[in-house]
């Protein structure tokens, strides 16, 4: 099912994302906690791609299993950076061939080892050139979403202008927008209202990573440049000695960011679990969400 068919208006979505394990890793390893999701009824589940192709043959490997062995919708994440017009059609033509209707269209991130990576010299720039490239090439067979942040992309120095840039994607025949994780409702508020005004309709969805740890914490604010609100910052501070008390904390703070994004009407909910069936067990536990089975 693509996804103009799975966002339909006044339905929320709940869609959960993994990610390959490490090559050294054998497959069963997700296979297991993909098949605990089940009973959780994801609309969706998505399969994240290394920059640069790292992780090309095993995201098509775990998105197809989610389809064959487990009966759930996948969809595929797919960047382009370092890829070639000939790449993309590949990676397209095995996705056609395991029936893989969707894709989260994105840039990527420089490589680690070149944190200077010039973008603007490889075939696909950005984002929306991808989307316009697969839109052109294949039309309508595949569903797209792509990226968006309530706080601006790190790379732009001006939030607005993202959001502009943003417009641009979405004109390119984006179908729903996904966000990268955030910890304070107010900034999506703000955002969706904002980037409504501009014009963009597609549905817009949170992604909620929920906090479990302090060392997680702390790495969030690094690598992803989300802010932490006042509350994470004191419960970070209150629970710096149990590691079990800051789990607890860090589970009720997604349970009721959730509550509050979806009684503000929210399109769906993308949740990050870090490949964690506790986690699933715990948010989903204390949201109390019983969904309809979508297979
Ligand atoms: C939900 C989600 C899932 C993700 N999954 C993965 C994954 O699986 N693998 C992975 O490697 N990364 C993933 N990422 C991270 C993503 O690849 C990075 O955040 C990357 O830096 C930007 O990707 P993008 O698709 O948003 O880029 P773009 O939309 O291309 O934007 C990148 C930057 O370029 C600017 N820009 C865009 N168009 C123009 C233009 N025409 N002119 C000038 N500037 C422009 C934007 O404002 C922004 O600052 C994910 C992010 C999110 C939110």
């Amino acid at each position: 099912m693509k996804l103009s068919d799975i966002y339909k208006p006044s339905v929320p979505v709940l869609s959960f994302e993994v990610f390959p394990p490490k090559p050294d890793k054998p497959l069963e390893t997700i296979t297991d906690v993909i098949g605990g999701f089940k009973e959780y009824s994801p609309d969706f589940i998505s399969v994240t791609y290394g920059a640069g192709g790292g992780t090309r043959s095993r995201t098509i490997e775990i998105a197809s299993c989610i389809r064959k062995i487990h009966g759930m919708e996948p969809m595929a994440h797919l960047t382009c950076v370092g890829q070639t017009h000939q790449d993309v059609d590949l990676f397209l033509e095995e996705l056609k061939e395991h029936k893989i209707s969707n894709i989260l269209a994105l840039r990527g991130d420089p490589p680690r080892n070149n944190p200077n990576f010039d973008f603007s010299r490889g075939e696909f720039p950005y984002a929306s050139d991808l989307i316009s490239y697969i839109r052109k090439q294949r039309g309508n067979e595949f569903g797209i979403a792509a990226a968006a942040y309530v706080e601006g992309h790190q790379d732009c120095k001006y939030i607005d202008r993202d959001w502009e840039n943003l417009k641009r994607k979405v004109d390119q025949g984006v179908d729903v927008l996904i966000t990268q994780l955030f910890y304070d409702n107010r900034m999506f508020f703000h955002f969706r209202d904002t980037v409504r005004r501009m014009g963009i309709k597609v549905p817009i969805v949170p992604g909620i990573m929920p906090l479990f740890n302090g060392k997680q914490i702390y790495r969030i604010m690094t690598l992803c440049g989300a802010s932490m609100p006042a509350k994470v910052m004191i419960m970070l501070d209150k629970y710096k000695d149990s590691e079990e008390d800051m789990y607890r904390a860090g589970v009720e703070y997604a349970v009721k960011q959730i509550q509050e994004l979806m009684s503000e009407g929210v399109d769906g909910i993308h949740l990050e679990l870090m490949n964690r069936l506790d986690l699933a067990k715990n948010v989903l536990g204390g949201l109390k969400m019983n969904r309809r089975c979508s297979s």
